[in-house]
């Protein structure tokens, strides 16, 4: 063997011996939901951290000194953008300088309702933006929320390009089969009985696609506080309409949405809604998928 393929042969093998022991990818998500999001495509190839964990609310969640060492460590850090995550994530990513990208990019959103709710503006000092950021809730356009997660995977971690790619596809398939599930479960509803009273406004994707108008005290961000006057109106809507479907959610205190049924004359439902997090390890709503088929089959079998 000539010297020329003996070095050959020794790069190859570095090469192939590289590429199966390699380091795992590190990669940060800002929330549970988008952190398993992120472990589907990315599988083997990646070490997922999530910031924002199970049962927590990432509207109002301050960055901690850790957080700030894992987006350091990260080779990508992955956001939903829209202004769900808090100020203070968001100057952490800012500040890293680390690769970062918004899977929410590119999504048709929704324009938050201002009227029903009273925002203190100004007192935030920072911008939710006029946008309702729960693109999630909607398993059709998480289509391209995956797709853009794959694709900030390839820019951290070219050389896992076709594995990545399979991994999207084979995610995305399971998206569309649980949008389908999904349609065929509210279909089991008549429209105008599809109505569901949550503490926030973090349903309202889910809400345009499968025709399901939802109530809440409080606006798209738990930051707001809900008024008297929307309490009030929510209180007579629910007596009026016989709304059945009234759910607490795992990342709020319940106390509001139990006064308004108490006062409504409803039951709460005893199973809460997974909005903005997904339940630790046991629970009913461990993976994207898991979450959304809890959520709706709670809210159609409440609406029935
Ligand atoms: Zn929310």
């Amino acid at each position: 063997m000539t010297r020329f393929f003996k070095a050959l042969l020794a790069t190859c093998t570095l090469a192939a011996s590289q590429s199966f022991a390699a380091a795992p990818v590190p990669v940060v998500a800002s929330f549970s939901i988008l952190g398993d999001v992120a472990r589907a495509i990315g599988g083997e190839r990646v070490k997922v951290e999530t910031l924002v964990g199970p049962n927590q609310d990432a509207h109002v969640y301050q960055a901690k000194p850790a957080d700030i060492q894992k987006i350091r460590a990260a080779k990508v850090v992955l956001v939903n953008g829209l202004g769900f995550e808090g100020a203070s994530i968001q100057r952490a990513v800012r500040d890293s300088k680390v690769y970062s990208l918004a899977a929410s990019k590119g999504i048709p959103t929704i324009k938050v309702e201002e009227d029903d709710h009273d925002h203190k503006g100004h007192d935030h000092g920072h911008d939710h933006g006029d946008v309702d950021p729960h693109v999630w809730t909607n398993p059709a356009v998480m289509q391209r929320y995956a797709q853009n997660v794959a694709g900030a995977l390839i820019i951290a971690d070219p050389e896992g390009r076709l594995y990545y790619g399979q991994r999207l596809l084979d995610y995305q398939q399971t998206l569309r089969e649980l949008d389908t599930w999904a349609a065929q479960q509210f279909d089991s509803v008549p429209k105008a009985e599809r109505k569901v009273l949550t503490g926030h406004d973090a349903f309202a994707y889910l809400g345009k696609r499968y025709d399901v108008q939802f109530l809440s005290p409080q606006g798209t961000s738990t930051e707001s506080e809900a008024s008297a006057r929307t309490v009030a109106k929510l209180i007579q809507q629910v007596k009026q309409e016989k709304v059945k479907a009234v759910f607490v959610e795992n990342i709020k205190d319940p106390r509001l949405v139990q006064q308004l049924a108490k006062e409504a004359g409803v039951t709460v439902q005893t199973a809460p809604l997974y909005a903005d997090a997904l339940s630790p390890a046991g629970g009913p709503a461990t993976s994207y998928v898991n979450m959304m088929r809890h959520n709706v089959t709670q809210m159609v079998k409440a609406m029935k």
